[in-house]
């Protein structure tokens, strides 16, 4: 079994029909903003701000409500990569630039995918929403 295998058993959810994995595999196309192994980080297609990426690990895990100390090094990895792609896709540097790191967890969290991201948004204001 691949380890993407006993994380979609460990997580105890179908990942057959989640969109993020379909992005992950390739299944859906996304603009690419970086790849490795572990991650994959992508423009939000329906951004909020003039920067706005997401980044998702490839294994499914549907929200932070079920993250477990397996996955520390993981959404380590994901939290040193957002501030190294935020300034590559334009954002200015801290403390005039910077940008916000959001991970909305739950229906009353405003999450809609349930396959764990981090929303990276920057840029000039005023944003859309935000
Ligand atoms: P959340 O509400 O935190 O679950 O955020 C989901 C985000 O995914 C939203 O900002 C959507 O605009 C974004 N999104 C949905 N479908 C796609 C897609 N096919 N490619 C890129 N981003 C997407
Ligand atoms: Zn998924």
């Amino acid at each position: 079994m691949s380890n993407v295998d006993k994380h979609r058993h460990a997580s105890g959810e179908a990942s057959d029909n989640c969109l993020f994995c379909k992005i992950a595999s390739g299944k859906i196309p996304s603009r690419k903003v970086y790849e490795d192994e572990a991650l994959l980080a992508f423009h939000d297609i329906n951004p909020w701000a003039p920067v706005h990426f997401l980044i998702i690990p490839k294994v499914h895990i549907a929200s932070m409500a079920q993250v477990t100390l397996e996955h520390e090094a993981l959404l380590g990895r994901m939290m040193v990569l957002a501030p190294r792609l935020a300034l590559e896709q334009g954002c200015r540097p801290y403390p005039e630039g910077g940008y916000r790191i959001v991970t909305n967890t739950g229906a009353e969290g405003g999450q809609e995918v349930h396959h764990l991201h981090i929303h990276v948004m920057g840029g000039p204001r005023p944003w859309l929403r935000g």
